[in-house]
């Protein structure tokens, strides 16, 4: 049957925002493993979990069964700023590739902070202000998260204390004004405030910092003062819970046309962007009601899915954070400086990696520069400059655009475009002038990190 005419972009409306956040965890049958306490080594408990998070996100975060977990009316108002997002038909890409493959994608990048992490940010915030503390602490990388934090925090008038990895603190020193103007009080990683950051650049003098040493002191910096706790802006499957959004969203625009998605595409870091388009059409699957593809893209300089281990790790550098069950490099894996910084994590989302070693979703890494070229080509037919963390899944979606080319199918594709890369303007500027590069760790490199995970 012939569907309407799709526009350009599918609109939903204000009250069709989602009223709930799905948990694809209760219809997984294995479930994902627990987070193990890191110095008993026994599964965490909500008061061991609730010292560390706000105590209704330990709550979420150890939550296996509730399928729908109803979103507060106080965040649904934050929402209202800047969702729903559209779902968007790549018309002119579709056309420039000359395929027969209807392609979709779900733009993240419509907000300040100019990614799919406020979507996280202001539920945090929220619980974390309901609790009555004072503030939160976190770490940033790319500057993304803290972005979205600072903003979610000013909006709620709650302090927030930002450890940002220090190459990046000087490398994108707009990003971390950006997080002043919202009221952030934002530390270069490794600093000398915490124990673990002077002990770390004891050791390494001179360190550019990394994202396990950011959190390590984000979460000792909570520790130490009364009416704080950490929050995390990926990985924890709280904040793929919260990411759900994007995919009810996606869902609900597909329904109003009566379409469907054969292949859904989404760039994989800490897993929560992926996991949360993914997510409600990953419970069709696992209840058997429909079929998809997944498919979770990764820089092939930090490919935890397709070269890491499934197996208990640490999340950071200090060891302070919960063990986790998970694909990993090893959080010793010190992957090469890479312009999608916000993929350069050692390990994934448990959810996903259960996810993955069920069988029920695919991975692929992507080298750098083929990204880039990727990139440009959807910023020049399809007008927005990406990010290059979601250009990991516009390079995948081109590929499989031109496999039906070939083949003459006419599948439809999704896939999750996360963020505006306008802060990445210096990436882009080394692609243009082709000076950028590919770094593939070797596979001594990748067995060196591993071997030294803890054995558990
Ligand atoms: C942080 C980030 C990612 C990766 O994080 P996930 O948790 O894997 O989603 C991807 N795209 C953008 C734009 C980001 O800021």
């Amino acid at each position: 049957m012939a569907n309407k005419e799709i526009p350009y972009k599918i609109y939903l409306e204000e009250s069709e925002l989602p009223r709930q956040w799905y948990n694809v965890r209760a219809d997984m049958k294995n479930k994902p493993a627990p987070l193990l306490n890191p110095k008993t080594l026994q599964p965490c408990t909500l008061e061991e979990l609730s010292e560390v998070f706000c105590t209704e996100l330990a709550r979420q975060e150890l939550d296996d069964t509730t399928p729908y977990i109803d979103i507060p009316d106080e965040i649904i108002d934050f929402y209202k700023m800047y969702r729903p997002a559209p779902l968007t038909r790549a018309y002119c890409l579709e056309k420039a590739l000359g395929t027969p493959a209807k392609i979709y994608y779900k733009f993240e990048g419509n907000n300040t902070s100019g990614s799919h992490k406020l979507n996280s940010a202001i539920a945090q915030a929220y619980y974390a202000k309901k609790q009555g503390l004072k503030g939160v602490t976190t770490e940033t990388g790319a500057g993304q998260w803290g972005t979205a934090l600072s903003m979610a925090c000013a909006y709620l008038g709650l302090d927030c204390k930002v450890f940002m990895v220090k190459c990046s603190y000087e490398q994108k020193p707009f990003r971390r004004e950006v997080m002043r103007t919202y009221g952030a009080n934002v530390t270069p990683s490794p600093s000398m405030l915490t124990e673990v950051g002077r002990k770390i650049n004891e050791q390494f003098p001179g360190t550019n910092g990394s994202l396990g040493c950011a959190i390590s002191e984000a979460v000792e910096a909570a520790s130490n003062m009364e009416g704080y706790r950490y929050v995390l802006g990926s990985v924890l499957s709280q904040v793929l819970l919260h990411q759900t959004v994007i995919g009810l969203e996606a869902q609900a625009a597909f329904r109003k046309y009566n379409e469907k998605p054969d292949i859904i595409i989404g760039c994989a870091g800490g897993g929560s962007n992926l996991g949360g388009l993914i997510s409600p059409f990953m419970g069709e699957k696992l209840r058997g009601e429909a079929d998809y593809e997944f498919i979770a893209v990764e820089p092939s300089s930090c490919p935890s899915l397709t070269r890491g281990i499934y197996a208990y790790d640490y999340c950071d550098t200090g060891a302070v954070c919960p063990l986790q069950k998970m694909y990993t490099l090893g959080s010793t894996f010190m992957p090469a400086s890479s312009h999608a910084g916000g993929l350069r994590y050692h390990g994934m989302s448990s959810v996903l990696s259960q996810l993955y070693d069920d069988g029920l979703m695919t991975a692929r890494s992507v080298k750098q520069t083929e990204v880039f070229e990727a990139a440009q080509q959807f910023a020049r037919v399809e007008g927005i400059l990406p990010a290059p963390e979601s250009s990991h899944a516009i390079k995948v979606a081109i590929d499989e655009a031109l496999k039906c080319k070939e083949t003459g199918e006419e599948k439809t594709i999704l896939f999750g475009l996360t963020g505006t890369g306008y802060f990445d303007m210096y990436a882009y500027q080394k692609f243009n002038d082709g000076v950028m590069g590919d770094y593939v760790p070797t596979d001594e490199e990748i067995k060196e990190a591993i071997d030294r995970m803890p054995k558990i």
